[in-house]
């Protein structure tokens, strides 16, 4: 009732797509009947979650913020949605985002923007905007999200909450809505790191349906995350010192990276010559993916068709995308079919290719050295609505220190530990190897 309540009150940051309200009240007072008859409680015994609007809740509408999959219902439960309600955790709705996950202010989405709770002249971030707002403003207890550059990360830190990126393979990608398939992964939302740590170690896990999906053992995140000690701590200079992040962050970045080592961590600066191709290789290879995946939505198969009996195939199949699909989202299907088409193949898709192998290798030799890397999240503070939307360039290169992880698939968490002195929360990334998020939400627990 209270987050019922909740997402009345605040309606107008436009968080939620949908609301379960009658079945999320049913089903508390199924749970509140459970635990006062005595039966024992499972591990998310009536905790309130949201899902981003591309993850599937069987009957339930998913669009991904598109019109072309307006009126479309989930006829089955993604994997990690399946594990979140056999512990009894309440689903009680599906929240706004970036049409089909592309973007970075939420300001692509068919049902329009969510505002960002701290200052609703500005954006939560995106792609995942609506999942970071409904925790921040308290509309549900934890929630999900996706990140396929970012989109956790980036909102979380537009927000001042926590937001986890796992390993690629760690949660089952089954049932969520494809954007680009090698780099997306489920996230979480929360306020804290015991949340995210006892959220993530019931989603994650090897799973029959996603054959991405690692076989690693997932570990007891949730009872070894006070555990804590010192560790090898790396930061890429180029990264501290880069001319796009704003200087109030670039200092109290510095002073956040003295201050772990006067906590006894052992802190080094190095080279990362990689910098300015993470940007250009994710946004070649994602949307190549995307061209790929989003081939699907043909006005046949699911959602929104033109209306109109006498034109022929081809006219039908072009006329209900052209008005299904978003600007954004129409702009990277031709970008990924133009660095797929044959005479340019080689020249940007394989050649990104290689810088994500590159890249992979070089992330490796650095985790030989070191258990931790951080970055800032983002190189501004949440800007304001319109402020960068004419320019998707400039959006883009703004993904800058969040694609890294995606394209070499390791952990990344952001943390809010700042605030601007206009008055916006801001971040730090932390990120260890693959399939090391014990030590991700030790280390992260231990600085928050
Ligand atoms: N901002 C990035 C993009 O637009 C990240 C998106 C995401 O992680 N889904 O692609």
């Amino acid at each position: 009732e209270f987050y019922l309540q909740q997402i009345e009150a605040k309606r107008n940051l436009n968080a939620y797509v949908d609301v379960y309200a009658e079945e999320a009240l049913q089903k508390a007072k199924e749970l509140d009947e459970k635990r006062r008859s005595g039966e024992p409680l499972k591990k998310l015994h009536g905790v309130v979650i949201g899902i981003k609007d591309v993850i599937c809740y069987k009957g339930h509408e998913v669009t991904a913020a598109s019109h072309i999959l307006e009126g479309f219902t989930a006829t089955y439960n993604a994997t990690a949605v399946e594990r979140l309600l056999a512990e009894d955790a309440i689903i009680i709705g599906s929240l706004n985002c970036d049409e089909f996950a592309m973007g970075s202010s939420n300001e692509n989405s068919f049902y329009g923007a969510t505002l960002n709770a701290i200052d609703e002249s500005r954006v939560p971030g995106g792609s995942s905007g609506g999942s970071a707002v409904a925790v921040q403003a308290d509309l549900c207890m934890v929630s999900l999200g996706s990140d396929t550059g970012g989109s956790v990360r980036q909102p979380a830190d537009f927000c001042g909450i926590v937001g986890l990126k796992p390993t690629y393979g760690r949660i089952s990608r089954y049932g969520l809505i494809a954007y680009a398939s090698s780099f997306d992964q489920i996230g979480i939302f929360a306020k804290n790191i015991p949340d995210i740590a006892l959220t993530l170690e019931i989603m994650a896990g090897a799973d029959d349906f996603d054959s991405t999906v690692s076989l690693e053992k997932v570990e007891s995140y949730s009872s070894l995350v006070q555990d804590s000690k010192p560790l090898r701590i790396a930061y890429f200079k180029d990264a501290i010192d880069h001319p796009s992040l704003d200087e109030e962050m670039e200092n109290a970045m510095k002073s956040y990276l003295n201050g772990l080592s006067e906590k006894g961590h052992l802190v080094t600066g190095i080279d990362f010559d990689f910098l300015e191709y993470i940007v250009p290789a994710y946004y070649v290879l994602t949307t190549a993916e995307a061209s790929s995946n989003l081939s699907r939505f043909d006005g046949v198969r699911y959602g929104y068709r033109v209306n109109d009996e006498n034109i022929d195939l081809t006219s039908f199949y072009s006329q209900s995308r052209s008005q299904g699909f978003g600007k954004e989202v129409k702009r990277r299907i031709m970008l990924g079919t133009f660095v797929l088409s044959a005479g340019y193949f080689d020249a940007y898709f394989t050649q990104a290719q290689k810088v994500r192998k590159q890249l992979y290798d070089q992330t490796q030799l650095i985790f030989r050295d070191f258990d931790v890397i951080i970055l800032p999240t983002v190189p501004s503070p949440a800007f304001k609505f319109g402020e960068k939307s004419g320019d998707p360039t400039a959006m883009y290169l703004a993904d800058i220190y969040t694609v890294y992880a995606n394209l070499v698939g390791i952990p990344a968490i952001s943390l809010p530990v700042f605030t601007h002195s206009n008055g916006m929360p801001f971040g730090v990334q932390a990120m260890t190897n693959q399939f090391c998020e014990l030590s991700l939400l030790q280390f992260s627990h231990q600085v928050m």
